[in-house]
C-alpha cells in the first residue's frame, strides 16, 4: 500500500476519493465502527465547491443542500450589521456557499469510495518509521498496517500529531458552543440567507440546509469542558436567547433535545512543519482553526484537492511531496487560522460593541468581497 490515510473525517472522505479518482493507492482507516447519522450542519464555500466540482460530486452536493444567497452579521432582533449578498461570488464561480447536514455530505463522499479500501472501528495507537523507509501503523485492537506513507486527517486532537509533533499544543477559545438541526422551515424571504446575530458575548447563527432544516449554533463564554445536566440544554439555551428575535426561540424550540450537542471552540495553535519523513498531516490534525470564517472544512478538503493533484503529477511515483504541499498551502492557512481567531474574539467583546458594529457596517462591501473572492480561489493544476 502506498498511503495510509487515518481519520474518515471531511479531510479523510475527500483524500481518498480525490486518491480514487487519480489512480493513487491508498486505504482509509476510522476509530468508529461504523457511521451514524449525527451531526449538525456545515456551511460549503466555493474553494472547497470546486474541489467537489473537479471530484465529480458537486451535482450530487446541489441535490442535497441548500444555496446560501447572502451572509448578514446583524443584531439579535436580526437588523443587519453587515450584510453581504453573494451575487458576484455566483458569477464569478457559478456558485455560492452550500449549507448541508455534515451526515449527508459524508454519506455522499463514502458512496464513491469503495468498501475493500474503508476500515472501520481501527483506532490508530501509533505509527513507527521503519528502516525500509515504511511506516508501520498500529491500531488499538494491536492489528497493524505497513504503507510507504502515512497520511494524518485525524482532526484537532490527532493521535499521530502528538506523537510526530508532541510540543504542538490546542488553544481554547475561551467559547463553547452547542449546535443542532431543528426539524424548522425558515420564512420564504430569507430561506437562501445565512445570519450570525451578536448580542451581548453571546451569538446565535443559522441557515436553513434543506428542506424543513435549519442547522445552528450559539456560542457563549465559559470555562473549558463545562456540560449540561442531561435534558436541560434547551431550556438553557431558551433563556440566553430570550431577548433575540423570536424566531431564534422557535428554532431552538423545533429542535429535540437529543439532537444538541455541545463543544468547546479549539484550534490549533500554528506549527511550523506539518510533515517528517513520510508522514504528513492534513485538515485539523496539521492546522485546526476556529469556526469564525467557515473554513476548517473548506481547508481539509482544499488540502485534499492540492496534494492528489501533487502526487499525481509527481515525476517519480516514489517522490515525497510533503514538503512542497506544505509550501504552497501553508500562508493561505495561516492567515484564516489567525483571521478567524481574531474575528471570534471581536464578537464577544465586553466593551466597545458599539463601535465595533459601527465600523462593521461601514466595511466597504468591495473590500469583503475581494477578500472572499481571494479566499475561494484554488490554484489550476495543468
Ligand atoms: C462549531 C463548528 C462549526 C463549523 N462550521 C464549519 C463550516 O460551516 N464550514 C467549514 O468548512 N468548516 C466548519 N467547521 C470546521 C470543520 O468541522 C473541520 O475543520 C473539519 O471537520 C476538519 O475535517 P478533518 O477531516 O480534518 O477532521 P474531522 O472532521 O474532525 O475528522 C477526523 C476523523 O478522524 C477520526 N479519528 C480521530 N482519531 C482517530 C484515531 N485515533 N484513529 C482513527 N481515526 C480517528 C474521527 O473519528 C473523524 O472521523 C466547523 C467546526 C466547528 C467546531
Amino acid at each position: 500500500m502506498k498511503y495510509a490515510i487515518i481519520g474518515a473525517g471531511i479531510g479523510g472522505l475527500t483524500t481518498a476519493l480525490a486518491f480514487e479518482r487519480k489512480g493513487i493507492d491508498y486505504q482509509l482507516y476510522e476509530r468508529v465502527p461504523e457511521f451514524l447519522e449525527v451531526g449538525a450542519g456545515i456551511w460549503l464555500a466555493p474553494n472547497a465547491l470546486q474541489v467537489f466540482e473537479h471530484l465529480g460530486v458537486l451535482d450530487q452536493i446541489s441535490a442535497n443542500s441548500s444555496e446560501i444567497n447572502r451572509i448578514t452579521i446583524g443584531h439579535p432582533d436580526m437588523r443587519p450589521i453587515s450584510d453581504n449578498p453573494q451575487d458576484n461570488i455566483k458569477q464569478l464561480f457559478g456558485y455560492t456557499s452550500k449549507a448541508i447536514h455534515r451526515a449527508k455530505l459524508q454519506a455522499l463522499l463514502l458512496k464513491e469510495i469503495p468498501e475493500h479500501k474503508i476500515h472501520l472501528g481501527k483506532s490508530f495507537q501509533a505509527f513507527e518509521q521503519l528502516s525500509t523507509g515504511k511506516v508501520q501503523v498500529t491500531f488499538e485492537d494491536q492489528s497493524q498496517a505497513t504503507a510507504d506513507h502515512l497520511i494524518a486527517a485525524d482532526g484537532v486532537n490527532s493521535k499521530v500529531r502528538q506523537q510526530l509533533f508532541p510540543a504542538s499544543k490546542t488553544r481554547y477559545t475561551g467559547q463553547t458552543c452547542w449546535r443542532g438541526v431543528s426539524a424548522f422551515e425558515l420564512p420564504d424571504a430569507i430561506k437562501g440567507r445565512v445570519y450570525e446575530l451578536w448580542g451581548d458575548q453571546v451569538r446565535f447563527g443559522f441557515s436553513r440546509i434543506a428542506a424543513g432544516q435549519v442547522y445552528w449554533f450559539a456560542v457563549a463564554l465559559d470555562q473549558a469542558g463545562q456540560k449540561d445536566a442531561p435534558g436541560t440544554t434547551q431550556q438553557k439555551l431558551l433563556r440566553m436567547y430570550a431577548d433575540f428575535n423570536p424566531l431564534i426561540k422557535q428554532i431552538i424550540q423545533a429542535t429535540p433535545q437529543a439532537r444538541m450537542m455541545r463543544n468547546d471552540i479549539i484550534d490549533l495553535k500554528p506549527i511550523r512543519q506539518w510533515h517528517q519523513g513520510n508522514i504528513c498531516l492534513i485538515g485539523d490534525a496539521g492546522h485546526a482553526t476556529t469556526p469564525n470564517m467557515g473554513q476548517g472544512g473548506a481547508q481539509a478538503i482544499e488540502d485534499a484537492y492540492y496534494l492528489s493533484n501533487l502526487i499525481a503529477k509527481a515525476k517519480n511515483p516514489q517522490q515525497n511531496v510533503f514538503a512542497d504541499f506544505q509550501k504552497r498551502r501553508q500562508k493561505k492557512v495561516n492567515g484564516i487560522v489567525s483571521q478567524s481567531w481574531t474575528t471570534g474574539k471581536m464578537a464577544h467583546w465586553k466593551y466597545g460593541q458599539g463601535i465595533r458594529n459601527f465600523i462593521l457596517s461601514k466595511a466597504p462591501k468591495k473590500l469583503i468581497e475581494q477578500k472572499m473572492i481571494e479566499m475561494y480561489q484554488i490554484d489550476e493544476f495543468v
